[in-house]
């Protein structure tokens, strides 16, 4: 190997798109990261990796079907900020999407736990890296 050769591959950037779900009362649902997955046991936002074809916007839509068994439309999702933060390995960039009318009562299928949260006791709970910056912004919004 030349001296002038990179040693390490360019980190990927991974998008995933988050989904912070709001009841009647304003608060946001946090759902834990399943044992034997990365950052188990944190509280995320709903959520997942954007697949080839897919809008972010769709991603939020089948993820919510998948991990909470709910029903929801692109068409109820508002956008409201991202994140961006460097993991080990890969680079995300993660759409924050706001929703208030779905169908159905989440479950968690694919956590630990759900709980709804009032936006100002987010803080309280141990987020990912990339999710505890969007606190703020759920907090201004509701
Ligand atoms: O959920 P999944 O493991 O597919 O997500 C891929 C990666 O994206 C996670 O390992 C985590 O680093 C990051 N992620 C995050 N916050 C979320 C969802 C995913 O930081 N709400």
């Amino acid at each position: 190997m030349s001296i002038d050769e990179p040693t390490s591959q360019p980190r990927k950037l991974l998008l995933v798109a988050a989904c912070a779900l709001v009841d009647a009362d304003g608060r946001v649902l946090i759902a834990q990261r399943p044992e034997g997955k990365q950052l188990a046991g944190m509280w995320e936002f709903p959520g997942g990796k954007v697949e080839a074809g897919e809008t972010p916007e769709e991603t939020v839509v089948r993820e919510l079907a998948e991990e909470l068994g709910i029903e929801t439309k692109t068409a109820c999702l508002a956008p409201l900020t991202f994140a961006s933060h460097s993991y080990e390995g890969f680079n995300l960039l993660m759409p924050l999407f706001v929703c208030r009318r779905f169908w159905g009562t989440p479950q968690p299928l694919e956590h630990q736990a759900l709980k709804w949260v009032r936006p100002n006791k987010l803080r309280d709970y141990d987020m990912p890296p990339a999710d505890a910056p969007l606190i703020p912004f759920l907090i201004d919004l509701l």
